[in-house]
Order: C-alpha cells, then sequence, then structure tokens
C-alpha cells in the first residue's frame, strides 16, 4: 500500500536500504520495521534526530507540518495522511506523508489546485498562527509553482489563456524541460495567470486552517510532544472535534 508508484527500481532500492538496516540491527531477516524505516529514508533522507533545535523552532515546524496535515485531511481528492513528523530529516525540518492509495495516470484540474494548496499549508499555518514566514517552506512553494506553471503553460488549465499551451517540451520522452515558446504579452499573461492560481489556492489553504483552528492547535501540541503522529492517532482527533462541535441531541419525544 505504502509503495504506490514507485518503480522496480525504486523498490530494489527500498529493499536495499532495508537490508542495510536490518544489517545494522545484527539480524538475519529483514522485518517489516526495517522496511518502515527504509521507506522513510527513501522518500525524505535519513532523519537527524540528533539535531538540536530551540523551542520556537520547533514549534514553528509543528504548525507548518499540522498546516499540510489539515488541508490535505480536508480536500476531498487528496490521499489520506499516513504519517505526521518533527523528526528532522534530509533537507527538511519535518514532513508529512500522504502516498497515493492507487496508481495515477492523469492529472486533473481539481487535484492539481488541491495539491497545491496542500502545498502552501504549512506556509498558511505559520502565517495564521505567528503572524511571520520562514524561508523553511521554499521547497513547498517551489513545488506548487511549478504545479501551477504546468496548469498554465502545459495543460491549457488556466482560464486566461484557455486551451493554448504557451510552452513547448524539449525531448518530451526524455522528461526535458518545458520552455515558454510565445510572445511576451503571452508570457506575461503567463506570470499573472500561475500568480493567480497560487494566491487562490493559498487563499483556500488560510481558510480551512482558520476554519479547523482548534484541531490545528491540538495536532501540533500533539507533535510538539510525541514529534511522529499516525494517520490513526489524526483521525482520532478529527472525530474528537467532530463530537464536541455537534449540537446536543434532542430527546426524542414518544408519540405513540
Ligand atoms: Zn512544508
Amino acid at each position: 500500500q505504502t509503495t504506490i508508484g514507485f518503480t522496480g527500481a525504486e523498490l530494489a532500492n527500498l529493499m536495499n536500504e532495508a537490508a542495510l538496516l536490518a544489517a545494522k540491527r545484527d539480524k538475519a531477516l529483514i522485518g517489516m520495521n526495517d522496511i518502515e524505516d527504509a521507506f522513510l529514508k527513501v522518500l525524505t533522507g535519513p532523519q537527524k534526530k540528533s539535531m538540536k533545535r530551540n523551542p520556537k523552532e520547533l514549534r514553528k515546524t509543528a504548525y507548518h507540518e499540522a498546516g499540510h496535515a489539515i488541508v490535505a485531511h480536508v480536500l476531498p481528492t487528496m490521499d489520506p495522511v499516513q504519517q505526521i513528523s518533527i523528526i528532522p530529516s534530509g533537507n527538511a525540518l519535518g514532513y508529512t506523508l500522504n502516498p497515493p492509495k492507487e496508481d495515477r495516470y492523469s492529472v486533473y484540474k481539481n487535484e492539481l489546485k488541491e495539491k497545491i494548496s496542500m502545498l502552501l499549508g504549512g506556509r498558511a499555518a505559520e502565517e495564521l498562527i505567528f503572524g511571520d514566514i520562514s524561508g523553511g517552506a521554499s521547497n513547498d512553494i517551489q513545488r506548487a509553482t511549478d504545479l501551477a506553471k504546468k496548469m498554465v503553460t502545459l495543460y491549457g488549465m488556466s482560464d486566461a489563456l484557455g486551451m493554448m499551451a504557451p510552452a513547448a517540451v524539449q525531448h518530451q520522452y526524455l522528461e526535458g524541460n518545458a520552455y515558454l515558446d510565445c510572445s511576451q504579452e503571452t508570457s506575461a499573461q503567463v506570470d499573472q495567470a500561475v500568480q493567480k492560481i497560487l494566491k487562490n489556492c493559498y487563499a483556500d489553504a488560510c481558510r480551512m486552517l482558520t476554519e479547523n483552528r482548534a484541531l490545528l492547535d491540538e495536532i501540533s501540541e500533539f507533535l510538539l510532544v510525541k514529534e511522529t503522529i499516525t494517520g490513526d492517532e489524526l483521525m482520532a482527533f478529527v472525530n474528537a472535534d467532530k463530537k464536541s462541535e455537534a449540537p446536543a441531541e434532542t430527546e426524542e419525544t414518544a408519540e405513540e
């Protein structure tokens, strides 16, 4: 379930990492926990548990990751969150994992917009809670911008440019880079359309977090204590939140 979308080479790499971990742990066989740890390493880079961070930084990271997770949870096309952590790994200070439930071959406009909102959810949480933003979200912002650019320049998904694809792709079958192939005027329109998508998706993320502020606080506090939350634990918070919000049940009166 967790390796949906992996290629054969990626699976081989995962098992190789798991074998290394099992050997380090003096085991004769690879166990499920070795595979799970290897999965995280392959996806996010090795964990840096010894990295020292101050309480302010940790709080910022907790809210940032909880922001991603809540936006992912609220949006209908996003895959369920499997794990959230504020343990640094690779170049990231934390991570939110929501691996795809099934293989995907097409991209859809709504899904792309929701993915952008999810990517911007971390930055939105920082702004909402601290009134300030960190550079820690730069990778999120690059990825969001990249998706918005593709929507406008390759997939014909912007209102302003419609079905026109102002970008061309070199060596399409070698995953070549797209480059703009249009007039200066159109190029300015592309910038505007990309900005508009990012702005709208960011506003959506901010709204979702404002509407789920209690949940955002709860998950962030929990992360600060436990460092990692599983998808099930997240759902327990979501369900508890729903219960407390539900209007008190009126007693049924027996009429017969
Ligand atoms: Zn982030």
